[in-house]
């Protein structure tokens, strides 16, 4: 059988445990898994694909996202006048777009905007992907297998109704339900699509967020992640109505409401946790509970999570894009500079972190030591970055060249689970073309009759 070789002037490989530029090395690539990253050349039956100018670096291991939100809201919340920004836009703009498109688009337009975002997400670098969604969105599994992406999907569980903001400019909901039933159709979820390790699918307990389930919906959630062996996801600490919400209802800050409702663990990858204090980020340092750091959310209206102060707070803090911008390129960027201005300092958040954070520690908060890492017996998630451009010659170190002057645009190859699924800049399956033009038809049918109502701002 032929053997696959990418041969490259420099891999970010592995050296003693940690991240190293290894120079004119071979990664052999053996089915689904990386068989060995060597300076031994191949042999002549070997197929070698040759990029002399090449980086080959871990695909990006993105901890959270909403791939639906990306094609739907392009645009939109950008560089609005809202106050208070955060509530209003996500009760006055982002949810009613979410629960139009429910009622509005067709099956095969849904199909089309979830394309369009998972196909953003694998051409911005990540190869492996955390997503949370509404139930009834399963498409999201076959677009992915469609795709060649891995994902791990976790649709939303809450126990918070009719979602709507107060007089007073904070959240109201009604908590009709226990969220049960949610939950049970998520553990169906898991039952009929998670593929475990060897296959390109896996299922976690995605309950909404802290101010949006009961404390006894959290414990139930993570009764059944910790029995189903799966990752549990998510939002925290992400506003400060949410801090001031648990306040008033429980008495409690985020980090001691979470911990008392089971939300704090190994098992658990929290999102943002932005407005966490030092001491309640040392709570979920010592329960190594993890951070999925999407800053390019916040600094779009004014608010900086610096990936820097949750990872020297020693928790295991990753990388994800949310639904702004899926070049996680452009985010690790923006979250390296907010961390050098809030500690002033040219040291922090370096280059070599922030590709760590991306891959590695992406791999470790959801349990996968087989991903994030170009190493034997690891499985042949990789990106081949072409260093021969002008914006990235010459190179002094490839990995800053990348961070700091790169972006997706400069990935030559993409591979997944060893099959080669982005070559050139263009998918090597599925009709990018046709993707693009359903989506935008599908978004075009739901801001016409958002803007009707009034849902959108001017443009
Ligand atoms: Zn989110």
């Amino acid at each position: 059988m032929t053997r696959s070789v990418i041969s490259a002037k420099y891999v970010l490989g592995m050296h003693d445990g940690h991240q190293a530029i290894l120079r004119d090395h071979y990664v052999y690539i053996d089915g689904t898994h990386i068989e060995a990253v060597t300076q031994d050349a191949p042999a002549s039956s070997d197929r070698v694909l040759c990029y002399e100018h090449g980086l080959v670096t871990p695909g990006f291991v993105n901890l959270h996202t909403h791939c639906i939100r990306g094609g739907l809201f392009r645009g939109i919340p950008d560089d609005l006048a809202l106050e208070p920004f955060v509530p209003k836009l996500v009760y006055q703009v982002l949810l009613p777009l979410t629960s139009l498109a429910s009622k509005v688009l067709s099956a095969e337009e849904l199909r089309a905007v979830v394309s369009l975002g998972l196909l953003d997400l694998l051409r911005g670098g990540s190869t492996t992907v955390m997503d949370q969604f509404h139930h009834g969105q399963d498409v999201f599994f076959d677009v992915a297998k469609e795709l060649g992406l891995r994902v791990v999907g976790a649709p939303f569980i809450m126990s918070a109704s009719n979602a709507r903001l107060g007089d007073d400019g904070y959240p109201v909901w009604d908590f009709e339900h226990d969220g049960l039933s949610e939950l049970q159709r998520s553990i169906d979820t898991f039952t009929a699509r998670d593929e475990g390790r060897d296959g390109l699918v896996q299922v976690a307990i995605g309950p909404h967020a802290t101010d949006t389930c009961l404390p006894e919906l959290l414990r139930e959630c993570r009764k059944v992640a910790d029995d189903l062996g799966c990752v549990l996801t998510t939002h925290f600490a992400q506003t400060e109505q949410e801090v001031a919400l648990l306040r008033s209802r429980y008495g409690k800050g985020p980090a001691e409401y979470a911990r008392d409702s089971g939300l704090l663990g190994p098992n658990v990858v929290l999102a943002h946790a932005g407005c966490a204090t030092d001491d309640e980020l040392k709570l979920l340092a010592s329960t190594g509970t993890h951070v999925a750091n999407c800053a390019f959310s916040f600094v779009r209206e004014g608010v900086s999570f610096p990936w820097s102060r949750f990872a020297r707070a020693g928790i295991n803090t990753g990388i994800g894009t949310d639904s702004h911008g899926m070049d996680i390129v452009a985010e690790m960027r923006i979250t390296g500079l907010l961390s050098k201005q809030h500690y002033g300092k040219a040291h922090v958040g370096t280059a070599h972190e922030l590709f760590h954070a991306g891959t590695l520690a992406g791999a470790v908060a959801l349990g996968r030591p087989d991903l994030g890492r170009v190493q034997a017996g690891a499985k042949a998630d990789l990106l081949v970055w072409d260093l021969f451009k002008p914006h990235l010659q010459p190179v002094w170190d490839p990995i800053k060249n990348v961070l700091w002057k790169g972006h997706a645009g400069d990935i030559a190859l993409t591979m997944v689970h060893g099959e080669v699924v982005v070559e050139d800049g263009r998918h090597t399956k599925v009709d990018e073309a046709a993707i693009m033009r359903m989506a935008a038809t599908a978004a075009a049918k739901i801001w016409a009759v958002a803007e009707e109502r009034g849902i959108l701002p001017p443009r």
